[in-house]
């Protein structure tokens, strides 16, 4: 999978993947934001892309792959 490279928080790099399905609402099409917020778990970085109407609709893991 390709991965779009983005300045996350205190300078880490975040990956997330070039394909936007992760981030389209899938009740009303719209574009998602993205919130950092919930990654202050002591795990990694996750990205959740939220709706603005219809809340969370996908939370993206771009460290899975090194744990
Ligand atoms: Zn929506």
């Amino acid at each position: 999978m390709d991965y779009e490279r983005t300045e996350g928080p205190d300078g880490l790099e975040i990956r997330v993947p070039t394909d936007d399905g992760y981030r389209t609402c899938s009740e009303c099409g719209g574009d998602c934001a993205p919130d950092t917020s919930l990654s202050a778990d002591g795990t990694g970085v996750r990205i959740a892309f939220v709706c603005a109407e219809h809340g969370v609709q996908s939370v993206v893991d771009p460290f899975s792959d090194l744990r």
